[in-house]
């Protein structure tokens, strides 16, 4: 469970795409609402700290609501910031960041890679955290600096407060959190990476087992949602490594499935369609006149179509990979990718093979001893 392709906003963060997941359309609102529906109790425990705002005003009409929405636009602004943290730190070690994506569980960085220097990911990931806090005394401050007055005070000392939460919260020694790297980054000094993540992945499960109960006990749904994501990812963590580890060292030639079918641009729908009857695969890859590849042709696509029609109607692009390239990479790109399928070509753009989905799946399960 991760977040999916999303709506980009029309603008990059220190040169980083931001998008926002179709489930963050859900939360956006609910925030604005619980938070508005709970002003007049935080008011009156910020007057405990000193903080003393009119609760009647911020209680009038609509009053809670722009307050509810302002503090959880607010609350989404200062995760961004959490997340840049990650990804400027993780630059520093050469990775870079593909996308920062917000979702209903708060923000993710997706790196192109774990920086590999020892203890570079317990850098990267403590550096969250630390920025999280730094937002909440800089909130803390200005309010007790600049005396603020109001609803602007209100928005403040909630986001103060939210900031303080999100640091402890993502300290929590649970994969994928940041405190779980951290964790697993110190044990990975002392030991093999794999084993490392194994043992963190345990300490993860146990984590969010007490997260969950004290949800259940507290009546905090959503605690209770976390705490399930943090067990049902603890373990994706474990296996994602495994797999890291049956990657490393190999090359797309050694997995890819070597000459495969391919045909030719100018073959008849008619008769692609038959191809259905004696092969299994879903789709081709299509070369020209001189066997060069030209995209790749769906089966389903075909009925579609009218039968006359030659198959370059249909021919779509294909993602490639070279027979060289690294394994781990060309997963990561078959992962993302919508064919499910690499078409592997040499320097002259000839087929040579397919990197399929299966074929990743059958070398796992050859080589990952379940442990
Ligand atoms: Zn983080």
């Amino acid at each position: 469970m991760m977040p999916g392709r999303g709506w980009r906003l029309p603008f990059r963060l220190l040169g980083i795409p931001v998008s926002l997941d179709p489930t963050f359309a859900l939360v956006l609102p609910l925030f604005a609402w619980l938070i508005a529906n709970q002003v007049g109790a935080f008011a009156t425990l910020l007057a405990q700290v000193g903080v003393v705002l009119d609760v009647d005003a911020l209680t009038t009409g609509y009053t809670p609501y722009y307050l509810g929405l302002a503090s959880a636009l607010g609350l989404f602004a200062s995760v961004v910031v959490h997340e840049l943290g990650h990804a400027v730190t993780a630059r520093m070690y050469g990775v870079q960041t593909k996308m920062i994506t917000l979702w209903f569980l708060g923000g993710v960085a997706q790196l192109e890679d774990m920086p590999r220097a020892r203890g570079a990911e317990a850098v990267v990931a403590i550096v969250g955290p630390i920025v999280s806090g730094a937002l909440s005394f800089l909130f803390a401050g200005a309010l007790q600096l600049f005396g603020l007055q109001g609803g602007f005070a209100f928005v403040i000392a909630y986001l103060a407060l939210m900031n303080a939460g999100l640091a402890i919260f993502n300290l929590l020694p649970a994969l994928p959190l940041d405190g779980g790297r951290v964790l697993r980054s110190l044990l990975a000094m002392a030991m093999e990476r794999e084993r490392a993540t194994v043992i963190a992945g345990n300490i993860s499960r146990v984590v969010a087992v007490l997260l969950g109960i004290y949800g259940i006990l507290t009546f905090q749904l959503f605690l209770v949602i976390i705490a399930f994501f943090v067990f049902n990812a603890g373990q994706a963590e474990v296996y994602a490594e495994r797999a890291r580890q049956v990657f490393e060292g190999r090359r797309v030639a050694d997995v890819m499935t070597a000459d495969p079918v391919t045909v030719d641009l100018d073959m008849p729908l008619l008769q692609f369609r038959q191809l259905r009857a004696f092969k299994p695969h879903p789709c081709y890859p299509v070369v020209d006149a001189d066997g060069v590849l030209a995209g790749l042709a769906r089966i389903d696509d075909a009925d579609k179509a009218d039968d006359d029609a030659p198959l370059s109607t249909i021919v779509k692009q294909a993602e490639t990979a070279r027979p060289g390239e690294d394994l781990q990479r060309a997963v990561q790109r078959l992962a993302g990718g919508e064919a499910g399928r690499l078409v592997v070509v040499d320097r002259d753009e000839r087929v040579v093979g397919i990197l399929s989905r299966t074929d990743v799946v059958r070398l796992l399960q050859n080589e990952a001893a379940p442990a």
